[in-house]
């Protein structure tokens, strides 16, 4: 059997499952191996549970012949098979990869986008080796745009991705310094996040650039089709409007879309605003469907999120964190207008050598602004010297706070995935 033969079992079903647990009747089961897992071992069972076909590499566990296949590589055979599916395809697939905001901006773009179009999207964060052709074998065959997130920890990642998914078109939304460890270096991350621009510029591509970013616009130079958004000179320009805790974009210039109430916070999300301005300008959705669109998504997951919790208001960002979207969160707080502005803060991980060094100058950067309280909580705060409250964990964080009794307060949480930052308003 071939992957042609294969693919016509899929649009049959047109349904994945790599998880037998999550196994519908009628899907197709990749046994994927992960670290501690074979899911070859699982493939007999994903049948007897009424899986329709099977994808298996080990030969001992090609039991059923009417209905497995055995390959070489499941993972290399599902990438193959989005690639079939991609390539049957004739839309627009737009990529979105870069440091911070990529789930943020696919959400609005898709938002944005499905004002006018039936949108496809990459689902949660499923944004890797597995994700990326799972997400492309989710998309039914009347969909009109196809959006797909692209994360990266390593050089070479994003263009193995582009082989499968062919985007036409594609946005880098910053580069910053997160995953130090696999990239090296700031520039390890530029040259990673680059290979969409390299891909785009040798396809006849088109992208959306933040011009904000000036190196952004300077890497994307020699693209055929350049799209720019930001607050300066760019084809979609727009304005912070951030009194409060949630973001106002005004757009500016000869566009109709006017002003967007957002329900994020964080003037760092006004380039992920602008890109779903851009983008659905750009393919031809309504004007006036946009702003409307934009105003009525509400982030989830402790993405930038704003918490009214009685007279207190909790700015809930505990996703993740690394230096930039650390350093954006942080000016922003210090930004708003509020009598009294608590911190909680969780280590950052992943950064290597210089993780001290990044802690030390988070420290720094705090000491700019007087605040009623700050707590540094867990991993390298440890070992930096500093004039706040250090707390081991999240629970002892969250114990902390319920016996301050604040009122009238902004609260700002944030922290790496790990230091599970969330569990402090549990
Ligand atoms: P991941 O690498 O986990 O997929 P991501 O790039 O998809 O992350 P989001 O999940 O959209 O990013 O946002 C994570 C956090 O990054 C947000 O909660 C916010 O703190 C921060 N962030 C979002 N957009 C920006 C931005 N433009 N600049 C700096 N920080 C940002
Ligand atoms: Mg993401």
């Amino acid at each position: 059997m071939n992957i042609e033969q294969l693919y016509s079992i899929y649009q049959q079903h047109r349904s994945i499952q790599t998880d037998t647990r999550k196994l519908q009747p009628n899907d197709i089961f990749f046994a994927l191996k992960g670290g501690n897992f074979n899911g070859n071992e699982f493939a007999a069972k994903a049948l007897e549970m009424g899986a329709a076909f099977a994808v298996v590499d080990e030969a001992p566990y090609f039991t059923v012949p009417e209905k497995m296949m055995l390959v070489t590589d499941v993972l290399d055979t599902l990438q193959q098979l989005a690639l079939w599916h991609r390539q049957q395809l004739n839309i627009p697939f737009l990529a979105i990869t870069g440091t911070n905001g990529k789930t943020t901006t696919k959400e609005l773009v898709y938002t944005a986008l499905s004002a006018g179009f039936k949108t496809h999207a990459t689902i949660g964060n499923l944004n890797n080796h597995i994700g990326v052709p799972l997400t492309i074998l989710s998309i039914p065959p009347d969909v009109e745009i196809a959006v797909i997130e692209m994360g990266a920890n390593h050089q070479k990642e994003i263009a193995s991705y582009c082989r499968i998914a062919l985007p036409t078109h594609g946005i880098i939304t910053n580069i910053g310094k997160a995953h130090l460890e696999g990239f090296g270096s700031e520039e390890g991350v530029r040259i990673a996040k680059g290979e969409l621009y390299d891909f785009l510029r040798a396809n006849d591509g088109t992208v959306f650039v933040c011009n904000d970013y000036g190196y952004l616009t300077d890497m994307s130079k020699g693209i055929p089709h350049i799209v720019t958004y930001g607050s300066k000179t760019a084809d979609y320009t727009g304005e912070v409007h951030a009194g409060d805790a949630l973001l106002g974009v005004q757009v500016t210039g000869n566009s109709q879309v006017g002003f967007i109430q957002t329900h994020l916070t964080g003037a760092y999300n006004f380039p992920n605003v602008m890109a779903a301005v851009a983008v659905a300008s750009h393919f031809g959705v309504p004007e006036n469907k946009i702003a409307p669109a934009l105003a009525a998504y509400t982030p989830s997951n402790n993405r930038s999120q704003v918490i009214r919790q009685d007279s207190n208001t909790i700015i809930m960002d505990a996703y993740n964190a690394n230096p930039s979207s650390m350093r954006a969160a942080i000016e922003n707080f210090a930004g708003i207008q509020a009598p009294k502005k608590v911190l909680l803060l969780g280590a950052m991980m992943e950064l290597g050598a210089d993780s001290i060094k990044e802690h030390e100058a988070l420290v720094q950067l705090l000491q700019n602004t007087h605040w009623e309280a700050v707590v540094l909580v867990g991993g390298d705060f440890k070992k930096v010297n500093h004039p706040y409250i250090f707390l081991e964990n999240a629970a002892e964080a969250r114990n902390w706070l319920q016996q301050q009794q604040f009122t009238d307060t902004y609260i700002l949480i944030k922290g790496s995935r790990s230091t599970g930052m969330e569990k402090v308003l549990a």
